[in-house]
């Protein structure tokens, strides 16, 4: 090759053709720089003939820099790339960025430096460098790293470091990963678990691609089924990816993968560090790394020899990505197992309608769990009518849940609450003049947290102390908490059970690994008698001692009205209905509801999960809603809103007028203010057959927009 075809890790830039200079070996995949302007880029060698670019003469081509020292992007990868990038209508090189996860990976280098604190005592002390030496014991990270960590800038740490406070330490990038050993610990597997863990097992052994759905009732065993397929795949010395939907819930499934597997595995998520985050690339490229247990951005990564991929609770919404690039990973990741030929399993105890649709069509191959290990038995669920059993004045949990508490307590067993709202109140206002605490960059409201004593928007991240006064009329002492969170939830508790001990379990209380390890520690122990949580406590947890839920507002997820709102709420009332009676007493799960004729808490409260999905698919069908037709959202947003509806509407003006596709708004969004910018929506509903992505390309390609406006494509949207 002499002349190439270059895509871009940058958006902007797009697609450029350059020389190869003499001596220079490359091949498609290779990773490149090259110089653009006074600047040099980075890209990847792509099939000339599969990307668009402008001609440049022969004469004009400038020559490539330099080959990174890192494993080329394999064609399969390259393909899934242009897969995604297609499917989702996203620019190229934003889906291609993803599979470098680290950009600083890509420099070579087998070694970094980071900095810890050497211990000596400052002959100099001033209160930036007493508020870093005191949030930096035990750290080592870089420079940038450890200054985010102190709320200090870089040249203070600099200076620490001329003055001898913190010391230079070599990294080694290659150090090995501990090897898992395949039959650490084998378990005895029942009859129904074996035989779907042996049918996993062949399809590893065949190596050809082979979707499965891993249909089991909670506690039935699921993970102990597909880790016999990791353990046929480490065997065979193919890598092994298990997409987890919130890394934060992954503390459980660690020590679980390590009580099996010997080793704990190598995680992959936004939260590592520099050091570790490119320790991780490197093996992953390398095929060195054998178990990687990623978040969704861990689907894109440039693996060596990928033999298995697993979707663990496949139906999460946390698996569709709502920003840059928006891909659903459960989907991409069965794409991925048809472009390495591969088997993927998605596993569930509630799977999406969308997959028992593909299930039921053949397209997914359907293994069934339907009791749980053991032999517990399923919770007894039960419905608790808000409208007849009101709770007390100001309360929220109504007396017969209240009676069941005290009765666990006193028999020494747990009781687990849920509600899916964090902080105190979702709403405050003065009692005075009735002022509402608003976002002043969001259409919500300002969320009460008691115990950081803060108003906070759960959209934006805007945050303001909870103020003494109202702002408004200036009255002292005047603000009235609307509407319950976990943590007035958690207050209520303390009245009625004095002598209870709590745990609040949402990602405000339980922010880092060690915080949640050591809940499950108190909880397995029996150091907690009630649990109050958000979806946090939904997912993963068994605690054996645990035969109380209660569902403190199970319609909470109706009221919003979308597309989703049964099927989320059947999956999440399921799912923490799913954490009782683990154990060898059963379990009694109380749903409070104002709606018990609403067809999804009936579904629930008769165990019969086949009447959910009939219903949820009669509606969808009539609705032309997934799986029977598609949606797709056009968002039209800017920090003008004058602007935004002028896009929006000749966006919606020049809409194609086709039989298979109906295009309805331009609307205010639900979120019609976010973060600072305007949002409108189109609605795009099409027959399944329908070219929709083509068609949403050639709509919007001819259209110009002022700077400030921004037009993102949604395929398949989650809410909306
Ligand atoms: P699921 O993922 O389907 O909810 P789990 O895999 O978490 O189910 O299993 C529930 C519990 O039963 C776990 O504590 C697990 O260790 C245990 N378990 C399941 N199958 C077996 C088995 N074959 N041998 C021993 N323990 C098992
Ligand atoms: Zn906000």
């Amino acid at each position: 090759m002499n002349r190439v075809r270059l895509l871009v890790f940058n958006a902007a830039l797009g697609v450029l053709d350059y020389r190869v200079p003499p001596g220079m070996t490359i091949e498609f995949g290779s990773i490149v720089m090259a110089p653009l302007g006074p600047r040099q880029v980075l890209g990847i060698v792509w099939e000339p003939e599969r990307l668009n670019a402008q001609e440049v003469p022969e004469s004009k081509l400038r020559a490539l820099l330099d080959v990174m020292p890192v494993p080329s992007i394999p064609e399969r990868l390259r393909r899934l790339i242009e897969w995604t990038a297609d499917y989702y209508c996203a620019p190229l090189s934003a889906v291609a960025r993803m599979a470098l996860g680290s950009m600083a990976a890509l420099r070579g280098g087998g070694t970094t430096t980071e900095y810890r604190l050497t211990g000596a005592e400052p002959a100099r002390m001033t209160p930036r460098r007493a508020a870093a030496l005191d949030a930096l014991q035990g750290e080592q990270a870089s420079i940038r790293e450890l200054a985010e960590l102190a709320s200090v800038s870089e040249g203070v740490l600099r200076g620490m470091v001329g003055a001898g406070l913190l010391e230079p330490v070599t990294v080694d990038l290659d150090r090995p990963y501990p090897a898992a050993w395949a039959d650490f610990a084998a378990p005895d597997l029942s009859a129904e678990q074996r035989a779907a863990a042996d049918t996993f097992v062949t399809a590893v052994r065949d190596g050809e691609f082979a979707p499965f759905l891993l249909d089991g009732v909670t506690g039935s065993g699921k993970t102990e089924c597909y880790f016999e397929a990791v353990a046929e795949a480490l065997q065979l010395e193919r890598q092994i990816l298990v997409l987890l939907p919130e890394i934060a819930l992954t503390e459980n499934f660690l020590r679980r993968f390590e009580h099996r597997f010997g080793v704990p595995p190598l995680l992959w998520h936004s939260s590592l560090k520099s050091s570790e985050r490119r320790r991780a690339w490197r093996a992953i490229v390398r095929g060195e790394a054998q178990v990687v247990v990623g978040a969704r951005s861990a689907l894109f990564l440039p693996y060596a020899r990928l033999g298995l991929i697993v979707v663990d609770e496949a139906h999460e919404v946390s698996f569709k990505q709502d920003d840059g690039v928006r891909y659903n990973a459960r989907d991409v990741a069965v794409m991925r197992a048809k472009f390495e030929s591969i088997p993927v399993i998605l596993a569930s105890a509630t799977p999406a309608l969308e997959s028992m649709q593909l299930a039921e069509a053949g397209v997914y191959r359907k293994l069934e769990l339907p009791s749980r290990f053991g032999g517990a038995q399923l919770p007894d669920i039960q419905i608790l009518d808000l409208r007849s059993e009101a709770p007390e004045r100001g309360r929220w949990l109504a007396p017969r849940l209240v009676e069941q508490m005290k009765d666990r307590l006193a028999k020494g067993e747990q009781s687990l609450l849920f509600l899916n709202r964090r902080g105190y109140a979702p709403l405050t206002l003065c009692r005075h003049c009735g002022y509402r605490f608003q976002c002043p960059n969001c259409t919500a409201w300002l969320v009460e947290h008691r115990f950081s004593k803060r108003l906070a928007c759960h959209h934006c991240g805007h945050e303001v102390p909870v103020p003494e006064a109202c702002p408004e009329c200036g009255t002292g002492d005047c603000l009235v908490a609307c509407g319950p969170g976990v943590e007035r939830i958690a207050d209520e508790v303390a009245e009625i059970l004095p002598e209870a001990r709590t745990a609040l379990v949402t990602s405000d209380t339980m922010n880092t690994p060690e915080a949640i390890g050591d809940f499950v520690a108190m909880a397995e122990g029996r150091a907690i008698d009630v649990i109050i949580g958000t979806q946090l406590v939904t997912k993963g947890y068994h605690f054996p001692e645990l035969t109380l839920v209660g569902v403190v507002d199970a319609d909470l997820g109706l009221e919003g009205g979308d597309l989703r709102a049964a099927e989320r709420t059947y999956q999440q009332v399921a799912q923490v209905a799913g954490r009782a009676g683990r154990g060898e007493k059963p379990g009694v799960v109380l749903i409070q509801t104002r709606h018990p004729e609403a067809a999804v808490i009936e579904a629930l409260a008769n165990g019969d999960r086949d009447a959910f999905y009939a219903a949820e698919t009669e509606a969808r069908r009539d609705a032309g809603a997934p799986p029977f037709g598609r949606w797709a959202a056009i968002i039209v947003s800017s920090e003008d809103q004058a602007e935004a509806l002028a896009a929006a509407r000749a966006i919606g003006g020049t809409a194609p007028n086709l039989p298979d596709m109906m295009v309805l708004g331009p609307a205010p969004a639900p979120l019609s203010l976010l973060r600072g910018r305007h949002r409108f929506r189109l609605l795009i509903n099409a027959r399944r057959s329908a070219e929709l992505q083509k068609t949403l390309r050639e709509w919007l390609a001819p259209l110009e927009f002022p700077r400030g406006v921004r037009v993102n494509i949604d395929i398949d949207p989650y809410s909306f």
